[in-house]
C-alpha cells in the first residue's frame, strides 16, 4: 500500500495534485475539507457543525474531523492506498492517523509538503474565490486566517514526519505538471 499525505498550506494545490496523483497510483482520495463541505450541502448535523468554524477560517474540533475520517477510511477496506489531502492537521490527528492505519497493518508512506510562498498563496485563494463558490476564499481576512492557524498548529507537523524520515519538501511554484513531475519522483523514490 501506499499512503500519501499531501501537505502545505491553504491554497499550495493540494487538491488539484491529489486529482492527478490517484489517477497513476491508483489511491483513494481523502480530503477532510471536501467531505465537510458535501455534509454541508447535504445540510447534516456535522456540516452545521463544521460551518460555524469553515466560515472563520478556525479548524473544526479534531474529536469531530478523526471520526469523520475514520469512517471514510473504514468504507474503503479494498483501497490500494490513501491520499490524505488536508488532513492531519494537528498533533492528535496526526498521532490518530498513524494508530488507525496500524490497526489496518499499514503506515504513511511519505509526507509531501508543497512550499509556497505566502503572498502567493493570498493571489492564488482571492483568485479561486471568484469561481469556487467558497465563502472562506472570498474574504482576505479570513484568507489570512487560515495561513496563520496554518503555521500556528499544522506546519509542525513536518517535524513530527521529519522524525519518522518521512517528510519530503516540494517547490510548489511552477505548472501543475512541473509540481506533479516533484511530487511523482519523491512517492517513486520512497515506495
Ligand atoms: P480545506 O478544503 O482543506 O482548505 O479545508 C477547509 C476548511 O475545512 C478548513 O479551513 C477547516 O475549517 C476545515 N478543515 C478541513 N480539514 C480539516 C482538518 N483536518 N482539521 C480541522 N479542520 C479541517
Amino acid at each position: 500500500m501506499i499512503n500519501i499525505v499531501i501537505f502545505g498550506p491553504p491554497g499550495a494545490g493540494k487538491g488539484t495534485q491529489s486529482e492527478k496523483l490517484l489517477e497513476k497510483y491508483s489511491l483513494v482520495h481523502i480530503s477532510t475539507g471536501d467531505l465537510f463541505r458535501a455534509n454541508i450541502k447535504g445540510e447534516t448535523k456535522l456540516g452545521l457543525r463544521a460551518k460555524a468554524f469553515m466560515d472563520k477560517g478556525e479548524l473544526v474540533p479534531d474529536s469531530v474531523t478523526i471520526d469523520m475520517l475514520r469512517a471514510k477510511v473504514e468504507e474503503n477496506p479494498n483501497a490500494q492506498g490513501f491520499i490524505f489531502d488536508g488532513f492531519p492537521r494537528t498533533t492528535p490527528q496526526a498521532d490518530a492517523l498513524d494508530t488507525l492505519l496500524a490497526s489496518l497493518s499499514t503506515s504513511i508512506s511519505a509526507c509531501l509538503s508543497l512550499q509556497v510562498p505566502d503572498e502567493e498563496l493570498v493571489a492564488r485563494l482571492l483568485n479561486r474565490g471568484k469561481t469556487s463558490g467558497r465563502a472562506d476564499d472570498a474574504d482576505e481576512t479570513v484568507i489570512r486566517n487560515r495561513l496563520a492557524v496554518y503555521m500556528r498548529e499544522t506546519s509542525p507537523l513536518k517535524d513530527f514526519y521529519k522524525q519518522q524520515a518521512k517528510l519530503k519538501e516540494i517547490h510548489g511554484v511552477g505548472t501543475v505538471d512541473e509540481i506533479f513531475g516533484r511530487l511523482c519522483t519523491a512517492i517513486d523514490k520512497h515506495s
